[in-house]
């Protein structure tokens, strides 16, 4: 069956920075929010097999699955290439995901993070599109689809090989949209020319364009005072055509109420706030910051325990106020505390071959210990 693309929220709740404390999820609070998103009429989850190393799967079943009719939602999770090696893993994990939401079959199911090298060449090798396929006949699949994170070359690639694909999730936002590394307006013009329906990841670049600079902030509140940095993120990404729905990885109460007020009273960008939104990515690109969005995917694999998206930010601090080293210093001793220095990175090179907006992650450790370990 086709997707019904009348049925489907614009917002989607992505469960993967769900609020913790002490590394622990806060389930009474994701109950809340869970409530909160479906009291406004929208239903869409969306988790991982690897989000909150597993425990964000768990969490849907407790707050949601437990707690409300299977029929008035719908699940997208994933396949992770990474943690399979021979055919017989896709099985294991998809019963062990089934397992962990406390449901028998999966709305939206997702092969992650597809990207040239590594991850495609597995879905390749271990015959994961027909598997899809196959469980999309067993019912166990309703819509089966991808995560991306590759070339516009590739994703041409893939989906002439692959008709049977219903729907594309991709990375966009304002800031990405002519990030030559991501390149997310290519993709966009790709699926909208083929008319497949996208999901929109990172609208909002991992919180990133939600604690902008007070300079940044002030262009867009001269636009529209009355607007938050994260609605202009969100509807800038909405206002466009083809957007099916838009995942906002919501941590905390407030946030979710900001993200229903700005899609219950849907106001697309006008000109003023689209020139706005534009001064602030030219002014972006000049000051060459980390594009780090915090995802974590790099974290598990290091073996000097260092905490890479945490330590950015810190760099990231510095490289916009090259004079004042004192608070980012401060920052990246407490991150650092208990956990690895940048001046321990051996250079092992796993960080980058997993890292989604694929940064010179052992480059950057040198440039830390040069500004924030003197
Ligand atoms: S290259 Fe450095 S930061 Fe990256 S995983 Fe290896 S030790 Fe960790
Ligand atoms: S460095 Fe890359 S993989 Fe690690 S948190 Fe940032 S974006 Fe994600």
């Amino acid at each position: 069956m086709a997707i019904d693309l009348t049925k489907m929220p614009k917002l989607g709740f992505g469960m993967m920075r769900l609020p913790c404390e002490n590394d622990v999820i806060q389930i009474d609070r994701v109950c809340e929010m869970v409530d909160a998103y479906l009291e406004a009429g929208l239903n869409y989850f969306d988790t991982a097999y690897v989000y909150h190393g597993g425990k964000s799967e768990t969490a849907i079943r407790e707050a949601l699955v437990k707690r409300h009719n299977r029929s008035d939602y719908m699940i997208a999770d994933k396949l992770p290439a990474w943690s399979m090696k021979v055919e017989a893993d896709r099985d294991k994990i998809f019963n062990e995901q089934l397992e962990r939401l406390g449901t028998d079959y999966i709305d939206f199911y997702l092969l992650h993070s597809l990207e040239d090298g590594n991850n495609y060449d597995t879905y390749e090798r271990l015959d994961c599109f027909n598997w899809g396929i196959e469980k999309k006949k067993e019912g166990k699949i309703k819509h089966f689809g991808f995560s991306y994170h590759g070339t516009p070359e590739l994703l041409n690639e893939v989906l002439d090989k692959h008709p049977e694909i219903e729907f594309v999730q991709i990375q966009l936002n304002y800031a990405d949209w002519n990030n030559p590394v991501v390149q997310s307006g290519k993709l966009y013009e790709i699926l909208h020319e083929r008319n497949i329906p996208m999901i929109i990841m990172e609208p909002v670049k991992g919180g990133r364009l939600a604690s902008l600079e007070p300079e940044f902030d002030a262009i867009l509140k001269a636009a529209n005072p009355d607007k938050s940095q994260a609605s202009f993120a969100l509807r800038f990404v909405a206002s466009l055509p083809g957007v099916m729905t838009i995942l906002s990885g919501m941590s905390s109460e407030d946030q979710m109420k900001d993200n229903l007020n700005t899609f219950t009273n849907f106001e697309p960008l006008n000109q003023t706030e689209k020139e706005a939104v534009d001064k602030v990515v030219q002014k972006m690109t000049d000051l060459d910051l980390v594009e780090c969005t915090s995802c974590r995917y790099c974290c598990d694999g290091c073996p000097s325990n260092i905490n890479i998206p945490e330590i950015f930010k810190a760099l990231n601090t510095i490289r916009l106020y090259p004079g004042d080293d004192f608070r980012p210093k401060n920052f990246y001793q407490k991150v650092t505390e208990g956990a690895g220095k940048a001046s321990e990175c051996i250079s092992c090179g796993q960080c980058e071959s997993v890292c989604p907006q694929h940064l010179a992650i052992p480059s950057l450790m040198d440039e830390v210990v040069q500004k924030l370990e003197s």
